[in-house]
């Protein structure tokens, strides 16, 4: 325990001073969590008091226990006496891969606690979800989608919970979740206690906190847009067909020791993974399209570090935390400027350094544009492939700059009306490929329209000539 004394009394410190006490003190001690962090400093206490939250917080800040240890705090007071098939407390995932990675720490912080956890989410079989739930639980993990199913099929009853955490809101509302979690959070108890954490709070998410929470405290961490200081951001110019070779050159780089690229699609990732693996590297690909055990499989090799590098389409990785993830490269830009943030927050984490490259093609010179309005700095271009940098700049070499005429206004001078983001389709094997949505900007066929027509830049000379 952390115990400074005045005058001989001892001091609560740590997350004793926060009001965690007992044995949930010990547990999350023994877990690591002594020191805590920001989110976890301004959320917990008026959450122990009764009070809803509104965070707004990036994975990676420590919300998970921030929402957690107040739950759990109050849960451990209570007994083991649950009604069969309810749920005292319920936290609400956008993914498979966050909702197991928040019952883990839940877990974690409660060993030994006789705090009963449950999960419930897409992908895996019905059956031992619902036998898990059939004598009740005190925190259940679920994706919405799963959950209304169990609902409709009567086999989780939501009207006894009366704690309710709605994690990464503004990632529901861009999968077309938002309907489930209203749904979802009518059925629960009418007193409950509600936290909602959201990374960015566009329009859509400051209604649905404005409907599900009574007078919350808000709490945040870092403004929307920032992206930590700890990582080295570059972008390199390269042509499509030129990013299977610059990317395979790079990761002959041993300092590369834990790779996660992104593509912008299904298909852009399995064919990255593909690419990857002729080129002789060893590579697990997690995807909307692999089975939630494939998913879990890779990750845990990922995180156990018998896979060096792991390929991601965007909505599969949302929220995993992998430590010491060295380099984030975006094979693609993102379609949504906000996910380059989420992208490259999985390096440099926890204090670390890490390092994001992007390659971008001239077509994506627009989607280029749109991060560095969110990010509101330039990135750096690097001419070597290596992420590095140019310390100064390349003769011939030319920042890309936007046309006066062609400036569109800067994302926050629309704050508190961002657009809406549509629920992403991603493509599903034998649908058929729709044709915009589906392809990757590797599928157009490179050099169809000259740089020039494209306004990316004064010359065609600054791609292609170091990249060939
Ligand atoms: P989260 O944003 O909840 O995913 O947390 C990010 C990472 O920080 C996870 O690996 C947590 O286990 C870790 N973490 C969160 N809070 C603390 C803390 N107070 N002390 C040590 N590690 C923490």
């Amino acid at each position: 325990m952390n115990e400074l004394t005045i005058d001989n009394a001892p001091v609560a410190t740590g997350f004793e001073a926060l009001g965690i006490s007992g044995k949930l003190l010990k547990c999350a001690e023994a877990a690591g969590f002594v020191t805590p962090k920001p989110i976890q400093e301004q959320a917990i206490p008026p959450q122990l008091a009764g009070r809803d939250v509104l965070g707004v917080a990036q994975t990676g800040s420590g919300k998970t226990a921030a929402f957690a240890l107040p739950i759990l705090s109050k849960i451990i007071g209570l007994g083991t006496k649950r009604r069969p098939k309810t749920a005292r407390a319920l936290i609400l995932a956008p993914t498979r891969e966050l909702a197991v990675q928040i019952e883990e720490t839940v877990r974690l912080l409660s060993k030994g606690a006789h705090i009963s956890t449950a999960l419930v989410l897409g992908g895996v079989s019905k059956g031992t979800q619902v036998r898990k739930i059939a004598p009740g639980i005190d925190v259940l993990v679920a994706t919405p989608g799963r959950l209304m199913d169990l609902v409709r099929d009567h086999a989780v009853i939501l009207s006894e919970t009366t704690w309710l955490v709605l994690d990464e809101a503004d990632r529901m509302l861009d999968m077309g979740f938002i309907n489930d979690v209203r749904r979802i959070s009518k059925a629960t108890h009418p007193a409950r206690q509600t936290a909602l954490f959201s990374a960015t709070m566009p329009q859509e998410i400051v209604s649905l906190a404005n409907d599900l929470l009574r007078d919350p405290v808000r709490v945040e961490v870092a403004p929307e847009g920032t992206t930590a200081a700890e990582i080295k951001q570059s972008v390199v110019l390269a042509r499509t067909k030129q990013k299977r070779q610059i990317l395979s050159q790079m990761l002959a780089n041993p300092e590369m020791k834990s790779v996660m690229i992104f593509a912008r699609t299904k298909h852009g990732a399995d064919r990255v993974t593909r690419d990857l693996e002729r080129d002789g590297f060893e590579a697990a690909v997690i995807h909307g399209n692999k089975s939630q055990n494939a998913r879990q499989k890779a990750l845990t090799g990922f995180r156990a570090g018998s896979v060096r590098i792991l390929v991601a389409t965007d909505i599969a990785a949302r929220g995993i935390d992998v430590p010491g993830i060295s380099h984030v490269v975006n094979f693609d830009l993102p379609d949504e400027a906000s996910s380059y943030v989420h992208r490259i927050g999985r390096t440099g984490r926890n204090g670390a350094d890490g390092i994001a490259i992007t390659l971008c093609d001239p077509s994506e010179a627009s989607k280029l544009r749109s991060v560095e309005k969110i990010i509101r700095m330039k990135l750096p271009i690097s001419a070597d492939h290596t992420g590095e940098p140019d310390p100064k700049p390349v003769p011939g070499v030319q920042r890309m700059q936007q046309p006066a005429n062609d400036r569109k206004p800067r994302e926050s001078e629309n704050e508190g009306a961002p657009k809406r983001q549509r629920p992403r389709k991603e493509h599903h094997r034998g649908q058929g490929r729709p044709a915009a949505t589906a392809r990757p900007d590797g599928d157009k066929p490179a050099g169809k329209k000259p740089f020039r027509k494209r306004k990316f830049g004064s010359s065609g000379k600054r791609f292609g000539s170091k990249a060939a």
